[in-house]
């Protein structure tokens, strides 16, 4: 079996989940001498990003035309290889090896008539635990308390994850008493069991006192995990951090490749380890951080805020480590996740299996790029 064709299909759409702001995604279709098609994804984000990845991987689709689309991974060695001179420790062409690579994975196990989670070496959990993993945009907190509450009281959701500074008008991550009482009114609104994460935006600029001080005042209500709470390159602020903490601490998530996470492991400020597939070098790069997690005994989260594609190969990564805590999905329906595959990935009771179709285990809707074609 032959590659016989590699093309991008870049994406703009509005995301609910994040107060209907505009993102922009970029896919990769791989389809095979027989007809054969895998998907895959880059979490690009922006427009000015999401055009010029689709370039590279047009750029780079002559070195995988032709080539016997089971040997990804000598595939994924190569483009590192030959990236290396404008992408070394990351970059642009991580974006376009993930969506190459999650493509040739789901082309794979379509190929053979495997999931993705047994061509990693099998399940180590037939399901995941969900937490639903929002932004609050709403100006009244009793309101967005309540909303997020209704989640994991009413829908079912072991939890939320809410990131402060977003768009929109809650204001959350700028005044340290305005915040204290939102998470009070968060944990009556979600009950004493719910996880409650807290993530910081980028656009909020904490010292490393008042991290300290809101962590600790979060804690006294149960904070399952404080994410970024500063700068993710300011390690001696996350090793200072720590020793005032009792809350697990998250960060990861900017970080492009395997050995950058090694790095980050090394320091020993990390507690989650936030991870996007559709950035760091797709399924085959996501392998070997969870690698370095397991090797620390710290924990792996998977970054999976984008389309079903990335939610598909994260729920398989997730699940083939004893080394996952907990599954982000958004609450709120959107054209990714419930247009973009003919069986939106849902979860129940709090759970969500995992997909045990072949290859990502997902059917995209070529249609539905088409309407949001960028
Ligand atoms: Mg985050």
């Amino acid at each position: 079996m032959r590659i016989k064709s590699v093309t991008p299909m870049s994406v703009s759409y509005p995301e609910p989940n994040d107060n209907n702001n505009t993102r922009y995604l970029t896919f990769c279709r791989i389809e095979a001498e027989d007809g054969t098609v895998g998907w895959g994804e880059a979490i690009t984000q922006f427009p000015e990003v999401a055009r010029p990845i689709g370039m590279l991987i047009e750029g780079l689709a002559p070195q995988l035309v032709g080539c016997d689309p089971l040997d990804n991974v000598a595939i994924w060695r190569k483009l590192r290889q030959h990236t290396w001179w404008y992408s070394y420790r990351g970059g642009m062409a991580a974006f376009a090896i993930s969506a190459i690579d999650i493509a040739l994975w789901d082309l794979k196990g379509k190929i053979l008539g495997q999931p993705l989670v047994q061509l990693l070496g099998g399940a180590v959990r037939e399901r995941l635990p969900v937490i639903a993993s929002t932004h609050a945009f709403k100006p009244s907190l009793e309101e967005e308390a309540e909303r997020h509450g209704r989640y994991v009281r009413e829908e079912g959701y072991q939890g939320v994850k809410i990131g402060f500074g977003k768009r929109g008008e809650a204001r959350l991550g700028y005044d340290f008493d305005r915040d204290v009482t939102f998470m009070r009114l968060l944990r009556e609104a979600v009950g004493a069991k719910g996880d409650i994460m807290i993530d910081r935006g980028q656009s909020l600029v904490w010292d490393l006192g008042h991290a300290i001080k809101l962590t600790n005042a979060l804690e006294e209500y149960g904070l399952r995990w404080i994410e970024e709470p500063l700068e993710p390159s300011d390690i001696e602020g996350f090793r200072k951090l720590r020793l005032h903490v009792k809350t697990l601490i998250a960060t990861g998530e900017r970080e492009w490749t395997a050995d950058a996470f090694q790095r980050l492991i090394a320091t020993g400020i990390v507690d989650v380890v936030g991870c996007d597939p559709g950035r760091a070098e797709g399924i085959t790069g996501t392998r070997k951080v969870i690698e370095h997690v397991e090797a620390a005994d710290v924990w792996f989260n998977a970054h999976a805020w984008s389309s079903a594609i990335v939610t598909a190969a994260s729920l398989a990564l997730s699940a083939s480590s004893p080394r996952c805590l907990v599954f982000e999905l958004k609450p709120i329906r959107n054209p990714m996740q419930h247009e973009l595959v003919t069986t939106p990935f849902e979860q129940h009771d709090g759970w969500i299996d995992v997909p045990m179709e072949p290859g990502l285990g997902v059917d995209v809707q070529e249609s539905v790029l088409e309407k949001y074609r960028l």
